[in-house]
């Protein structure tokens, strides 16, 4: 058995536009992990960009930080739920639940062979982002979140101070 892991889900703005909250949640329950952090974001360029920093000498780079940051559904779909899930083997268990990047080679009954699609444009919308690696998952959790808006101390972090109140950033 793996030991505990931490893994970043964000719901897109296709979800929410879709009204998939719900439903992706109830999923994702059947891996028994608990949430550490939740909030909605409504993604910068920088931040979008910074997420899809792997994927940015591929051709539609540009038209996945339109998608991500809401651009293609508009007000008021322009955000995202993101989510830190923790516990064993939780990587590799959201990953399963969540499908494959392609909806239509994504089992049927994922989240995304259920309930995304490719758009003509060949854009994969697939509803929601699960971190792929331990890596990918440390880098995309300490990008969305800062470390007091997670119930647990997942990474080091370090005291700082914002607009002259204590805080901390990750070190
Ligand atoms: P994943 O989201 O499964 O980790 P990637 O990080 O490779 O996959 O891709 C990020 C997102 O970019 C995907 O979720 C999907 O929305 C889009 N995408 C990836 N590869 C393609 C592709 N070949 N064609 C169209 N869209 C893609």
């Amino acid at each position: 058995m793996k030991q505990q892991e931490a893994t970043l889900v964000l719901i897109k703005p296709d979800g929410m536009k879709k009204s998939l909250t719900g439903n992706i949640l109830t999923k994702l329950s059947e891996a028994k992990l608990i949430i550490v952090g939740a909030k909605v974001v409504k993604p910068t360029r920088e931040l979008a960009e910074d997420h899809y920093r792997h994927l940015k000498d591929k051709p539609f780079f540009g038209e996945i930080i339109d998608y991500i940051q809401g651009k293609k559904h508009g007000h008021p779909y322009d955000r995202i739920l993101a989510f830190v899930y923790v516990g064993d083997n939780a990587i590799e268990k959201v990953r399963k639940i969540v499908g494959a990047t392609n909806p239509e080679e994504a089992e049927p009954t994922s989240i995304r062979g259920a309930y995304g699609r490719i758009l003509t444009s060949g854009i994969f919308e697939n509803v929601v982002h699960a971190s792929s690696d331990s890596t990918d998952a440390q880098r995309e959790i300490k990008l969305w979140f800062k470390p007091d808006e997670l119930v647990m101390e997942l990474y080091p972090a370090k005291a700082a101070s914002a607009n002259g109140q204590p805080a901390n950033l990750w070190a």
